[in-house]
């Protein structure tokens, strides 16, 4: 399961590789001219930020990213982890654009021709459709942290639940929790949609990669879309066990801390964020070097003392 989940996914390379060949008719003429313009040899061989808008929506990579985009967002709601038109998901084309579901559609009704392609600053480059205003929230995201690629931010009923009281679960208690999260941040309320709103999360986006957003509901983000789902599923699974385990009425169980600095020096090696990595008190590498890094600092001073 970790190895899997530091592998490329599967099910996307290879949706990458069937969409190789069946490019759109405009992709191919856009970026044949962008090719032209530039002087430069193939369009295959040029990055998404050295083409056109156009056709880099229209590239194999922006196909492969509104079929994933697609298939989580009917994950979501099959969850119900949207509600009405609720929730929205992106993913970063290249440096300079952004594919993301527009505003006023069920994510379970979303199909390839809905994904709106944007620029960092939220210009809609291409599509049919308007942007969710709630992009400035992935926007910021991936402004602030670059190993953000992807964003799925929605309203999982048990995850919100802890949103309108504005606390997390206890850490300590699942390990997939421990594993792909670490203890969630909470953002303050803003109203959705503003600017005040999408730089609430901020200051934690470096060490959390999931984020409650109070009274209203949880973004996460990850490596690819799929990973942010992930994220999402883990997060409300925890939050809904959690409220089950308080019902049975007995003692909660906690894993031993000395076993959470084994998850957190595993998450360190596979580069998994965490706001414990952080923590002096909580290292990595186990108490016992901390102690004898502190005792050899005393020594030493001791010797220049004496
Ligand atoms: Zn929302």
């Amino acid at each position: 399961m970790l190895a899997g989940a530091r592998q490329s996914i599967p099910g996307v390379r290879s949706t990458m590789q069937q969409t190789a060949a069946p490019v759109a008719e405009k992709g191919r003429e856009a970026a044949k001219a962008a090719s032209t313009a530039g002087g430069a040899s193939k369009p295959e061989t040029l990055k998404i930020e050295e083409i056109s808008p156009l056709a880099a929506a229209s590239s194999p990579e922006a196909e492969a990213f509104r079929k994933e985009i697609i298939r989580a967002g009917h994950k979501l709601w099959e969850r119900q982890y949207v509600d009405g038109n609720g929730g929205n998901i992106s993913v970063r084309l290249g440096s300079s654009y952004v594919l993301c579901t527009p505003t006023m559609l069920s994510k379970g009704d979303l199909e390839p021709a809905d994904i709106c392609l944007s620029d960092l600053d939220g210009n809609i480059l291409d599509g049919a459709r308007s942007r969710t205003s709630e992009l400035l929230l992935h926007l910021e995201i991936y402004k602030a942290n670059e190993r953000a690629r992807a964003v799925v931010h929605c309203h999982p009923p048990y995850s919100t639940a802890f949103a309108v009281t504005g606390s997390t679960p206890p850490n300590g208690l699942i390990t997939e929790y421990e594993l792909f999260i670490g203890p969630a941040a909470v953002a303050p309320y803003e109203t959705p949609g503003t600017k005040a709103f999408a730089e609430t999360v901020l200051p934690f986006v470096k060490d959390h990669n999931t984020i409650l957003l109070t009274n209203h509901g949880i973004v996460c983000w990850a490596d690819t879309v799929m990973h942010a789902e992930w994220l999402v599923e883990i997060f409300e699974t925890c939050c809904k066990t959690y409220l089950l385990a308080q019902q049975i009425g007995m003692p909660l169980s906690f894993i031993p801390e000395s076993k959470i600095r084994e998850i957190l020096a595993l998450k360190q090696r596979l580069g998994f964020p965490d706001a414990r990595l952080n923590d002096t008190a909580i290292p990595a590498e186990g108490i016992s070097a901390k102690l004898e890094r502190l005792v050899e600092q005393v020594l030493a001073r001791l010797e220049e003392r004496y």
